[in-house]
């Protein structure tokens, strides 16, 4: 196949041959004129030897996202090449997830699959589809395809109205027949009902799963505290693993109704007490200690200007849960924004500690889980960080 050419500037090839998927408007030289938004383009280097292959967008900074690298011949637009890469992101899943009684998980994550702006949530027996660049729109069709081709009955697109991309114009709809919601999905054993319609991301934050294990196994006999709970997830863990009381807070009364539900179908409700409310006012105004307090707040910064106020509302929010918690007790804390990376997030917690007083020692440092996979080309994937704190 012959596709549109790209071609960028003298020594400014180098990202792109150590295989970053990014190309910047300003590397580029010329592109042919015939190649419009959505289209896959060839790019190329100054002598026009073939990079690889990327989905266009002229009017962003970020003007071409890459998926193959090389010269190659097929149909980059066809089903077979677009099904052999979900197989591939299928099979990763298969070995990480393997004799688990997990049924939520992360089936591509993007550039860590070599997929950018594409990310595929799996609950069960349905497929959720985030199509977040115009290239990737234009393949809705083929990837309904080869998502029912590898057993998933029911599939959702779902819109994200955060990302403001004007030309994405798709709605959120069903392209098969929609399930009954909400749908019951594992996670390591436990049951979580999950809204994929209503609910935030793509109805789950399915990235915590391993850090919520970890809760559950720190909270036998623990009072814990979790702030920004959403629908309860941390909660559900903490509960699961014997903590004697559960505090879920969170501002959204829907994330709350689901909460107490999801609580409720466990038959932990006696041990939980859930508070609709803006955090900040919450720990400013409660004067009760735990013994463990969540920190999962949504991302501050959600673009590079946004980094110093963000930072400051990190800082606010750990030092009040440092100072909440009991002696010996702990705060697992996490930043979720992509432009606070893990040094920053730990300095900003440094300034917490030492506002708030107290010894405070990291424990243990915390991540995404495998199946958001990090390309090593595209280090920018790496976006949950989290420190797990031991106060004196
Ligand atoms: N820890 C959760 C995910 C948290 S997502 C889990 O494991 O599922 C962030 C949550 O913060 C969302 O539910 C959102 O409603 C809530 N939120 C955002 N701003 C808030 C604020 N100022 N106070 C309380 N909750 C807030």
């Amino acid at each position: 196949m012959i596709y549109p050419n790209l071609v960028l500037k003298s020594g400014r090839d180098r990202a792109i041959s150590n295989r970053h998927p990014w190309i910047f408007s300003g590397a580029v030289k010329n592109v042919d004129n015939i190649a419009e938004e959505g289209d896959i383009v060839a790019v190329a280097d100054n002598q026009k030897n073939i990079l690889g292959y990327g989905f266009y967008a002229p009017d962003n900074q970020i003007c071409c996202r890459m998926f193959e690298w090389g010269s190659v011949s097929q149909d980059l637009g066809a089903e077979e090449y677009w099904f052999q890469k979900l197989q591939a992101a299928q099979k990763l899943r298969h070995v990480l997830l393997k004799g688990q009684k997990t049924t939520a998980y992360r089936l591509v994550h993007a550039e860590g699959d070599f997929m950018p702006g594409i990310i595929i949530d799996i609950y069960g027996e349905i497929a959720v589809l985030q199509l977040l660049v115009k290239g990737t729109l234009q393949l809705k069709k083929i990837l309904q395809k080869c998502l029912q081709e590898l057993g998933f009955q029911y599939i959702y697109l779902k819109t994200k109205s955060s990302k403001g991309v004007a030309s994405l114009q798709a709605e959120s709809e069903w392209l098969s027949e929609r399930p009954e919601l909400p749908a019951n999905v594992f996670e390591h054993g436990l049951t979580f009902p999950v809204n994929v319609e209503e609910g935030q991301k793509t109805g789950f934050f399915i990235d915590q799963r391993e850090n919520r294990r970890l809760l559950q196994k720190l909270s036998a006999g623990k009072e814990v505290l979790n702030t920004f709970s959403y629908t309860g997830g941390f909660s559900l863990y903490a509960l699961a693993g014997g903590a004697t009381a559960v505090t879920s807070v969170d501002i959204s009364k829907s994330a709350i109704s689901l909460c107490e539900a999801t609580i409720a179908q466990s038959n932990f409700s006696d041990r939980h007490t859930t508070v609709v409310a803006d955090c900040f006012e919450f720990m400013r105004s409660n004067t009760h200690v735990y013994d463990i307090i969540v920190v999962d707040p949504p991302a501050f910064a959600k673009h590079a200007r946004a980094v110093r106020n963000a930072s400051r509302g990190y800082k606010d929010l750990n030092m009040l849960a440092i100072k909440a918690v009991r002696s010996g007790g702990l705060v697992m804390t996490y930043s979720c924004s992509q432009n606070i990376d893990k040094l920053l997030f730990q300095k900003i917690v440094f300034s917490a500690a030492a506002d708030a007083g107290r010894n405070v020692r990291i424990v243990k440092q915390l991540h995404q889980p495998e199946d958001h996979p990090i390309n090593i080309f595209h280090p920018e994937g790496e976006y949950l960080k989290g420190l797990l704190l031991y106060v004196e």
